[in-house]
């Protein structure tokens, strides 16, 4: 079956009429990847699905909702385009932008997004401005100037954006046949943590699924307003993309982990990093670190017992793979030990090789 890109897929779902000009680059239809090796280890009790939003065009599930953004913001008579981001979103905002022949500007934090990301935003032929300050300071500056000049707000404070990112929940439960029974997903400015619970509650209003899942949201140790019950003035984690002190949405994150029955956690970087290397090793599935969390907040639960109070024998866990590896190649390289240098003969090679 060809693919249209989400908007056309999911049409009667999102906010487009017949005479939105819809922008897209096919995002949506990533795969949902039974990971065996993984669910073996959790002794049978939990199996363990992966949605691998890296694969969207730009790298990330920030796809889903450019695409609405950007259709609905063109529709609007828009002429240019800006966001704050932490690396993805000016990637996605750059690529549609491009598509769509709008000014794209993005304002990002100085020396804190990963180089894949900051690469494509360049590239894309984004203005892209690095302030001396955080995200969220970024932000403020974002939501400042765009009430004042005609400049559309691409950030997830745009409902287009939540409605777009919505469509990854109707996949999983069209593949899955019906939702499942928990969702691990990271959590920065708290938007696709709000997408995925409308996705899901949508879905069962309209009679496609009789389940909600609980919704785990999971927030870096340094990072994590919504655990402490605080904003955070200075954020720290090496998972960039979720290096954020003041949630936009963070009210709606609570909303969605209470009235679902889940939790929000936080996670250490060590234990990020240990997720990390089992979804590349384990299951060939190559991630950027702030999806990993996804996978380190359910092994941190499994082990605490979280799981066992649940009333089915085996749970279906979906862990949120927000964005792809290549992203941040400088972190995969740090943790991994250098090639070994050796002369070019065979005796060497089958040496280093353990052959000899
Ligand atoms: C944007 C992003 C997040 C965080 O999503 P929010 O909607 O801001 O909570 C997580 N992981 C990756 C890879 C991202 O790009």
């Amino acid at each position: 079956m060809h693919w249209p890109g989400v908007i056309e897929h999911y049409r009667e779902y999102l906010p487009v009429t017949e005479k939105t000009p819809v922008v897209t680059l096919l995002e949506g239809n990533t795969p949902l990847i039974f990971a065996r090796n993984l669910s073996q280890e959790f002794e049978g009790k939990i199996q363990v699905y992966l949605k691998y939003e890296g694969l969207n065009p730009t790298g990330s599930f920030k796809d889903r909702g450019m695409t609405v953004a950007i259709s609905c913001a063109l529709e609007r008579g828009a002429k240019a385009i800006m966001c704050a981001s932490t690396g993805n979103t000016s990637a996605s905002a750059a690529a549609y932008a491009a598509k769509s022949r709008l000014n794209c500007i993005v304002l990002i934090p100085e020396g804190a997004i990963a180089l894949g990301k900051l690469s494509q935003a360049l590239l894309h032929g984004a203005k892209v401005i690095a302030i001396k300050g955080n995200f969220d300071e970024a932000l403020n500056l974002v939501k400042e100037i765009t009430s004042k000049y005609p400049i559309a707000l691409v950030n997830s404070l745009n409902p287009d954006r939540i409605e777009g990112q919505k469509t990854a929940a109707f996949e999983i439960c069209d593949v899955l046949g019906t939702s499942p029974d928990y969702q691990a997903l990271p959590v920065g400015n708290a938007g696709n943590i709000t997408a995925y619970w409308k996705g899901y509650r949508e879905y069962k209003e309209k009679g496609k699924t009789e389940n909600l899942p609980r919704i785990l949201g999971f927030q870096a140790w340094g990072a994590a307003p919504l655990v402490e019950g605080h904003p955070i003035k200075y954020p720290e984690t090496l998972a960039t993309a979720i290096r954020i002190g003041n949630p936009a949405r963070g009210e709606e994150a609570l909303k969605a982990s209470e009235e679902s029955g889940g939790l929000i956690e936080k996670i250490s970087d060590e234990e990020i990093i240990k997720a990390y290397k089992i979804l590349a090793r384990k299951e060939g599935i190559f991630v950027e670190p702030a999806s990993a969390i996804s996978l380190a907040g359910i092994i941190k639960l499994y082990k605490r017992g979280y799981f066992l109070k649940s009333s089915t024998s085996v749970v279906k866990v979906v862990c949120i793979l927000t964005g792809h590896g290549l992203k941040d190649p400088e972190r995969a390289i740090k943790e991994s030990s250098r090639p070994k240098i050796i002369p070019p003969t065979e005796e060497a090679v089958l040496e280093v090789a353990g052959y000899l």
